[in-house]
């Protein structure tokens, strides 16, 4: 399967669940994970008309990249993997936005190193969600101290929240952690006047985006189901 009829099969899974409940299709922005796949998959995932991409490690999508961050002025490219602090320059230089913001130490070194920007830096701050996964913070409580401090930092803006749903084919667990972001997003909005830009949820993989859609996803992070296995 080509990339591109890979993207119309997952366009026709997204556009089925948004007619069954009763979600817009224009409200929910698809990714294409293209993290340890080559920069050809990349291309012809451009050339389908796909425009936003996540890559896990700096390093890698900086060299894989560069070119296409150049010459492709409607690309939007997201960091979805955790950040160390020695890479937060490099990140805050070439990603359009950084999902996995998961303490408040990253977001002071992301508040200095996004000045340099000629646009503000936006973050999703990603909220641990599944007994399996370690990343993220712990509690709401966590999350709201974060946005405090980011609301501080003129370079910095908050787009809302992501998280990763466990690694099962149980869909309980999975619905539970999608909807518990979904409530924590409401609750971040009720507290906090953040800007339309603040209301990204990003939640959904190749697995389970019928359910992320369905609790309330506006943001689907999709990779061996667009370009296959990774390498
Ligand atoms: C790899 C990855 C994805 C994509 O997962 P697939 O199952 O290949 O769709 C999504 N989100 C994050 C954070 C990832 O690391």
């Amino acid at each position: 399967m080509s990339v591109a009829e890979n993207l119309a099969i997952i366009e026709e899974r997204i556009h089925k669940v948004c007619a069954v409940s009763g979600r817009k299709r224009d409200e929910i922005t698809l990714m294409g994970v293209s993290k340890l796949q080559p920069l050809e998959a990349v291309e012809q995932a451009w050339e389908a008309g796909l425009r936003c991409f996540g890559e896990s490690r700096v390093q890698e999508a900086t060299t894989k990249l560069a070119g296409l961050r150049e010459s492709h002025s409607g690309a939007e490219l997201h960091l979805i993997g955790s950040l160390q602090r020695n890479k937060a320059k490099a990140a805050a230089a070439f990603f359009d936005c950084i999902q996995s913001v998961d303490r408040e130490a990253l977001i002071r070194e992301l508040a200095q190193c996004a000045a340099a920007r000629e646009t503000p830096l936006s973050l999703l701050l990603e909220l641990h969600t599944a007994e399996d996964s370690k990343s993220g913070f712990a509690s709401l409580d966590e999350v709201y101290r974060a946005v405090e401090l980011a609301l501080a930092c003129p370079f910095l803006r908050i787009r809302g929240l992501m998280t990763i749903a466990p690694n099962t084919r149980d869909e309980g667990p999975v619905r539970a952690s999608f909807r518990q972001l979904a409530k924590a997003q409401k609750e971040l909005n009720q507290r906090f006047a953040l800007s339309a830009g603040g209301s990204c949820l990003s939640m959904g993989m190749s697995g389970d985006l019928e359910i992320a859609v369905e609790e309330g996803s506006t943001l689907l992070r999709i990779g061996t189901a667009i370009f296959g296995e990774r390498k």
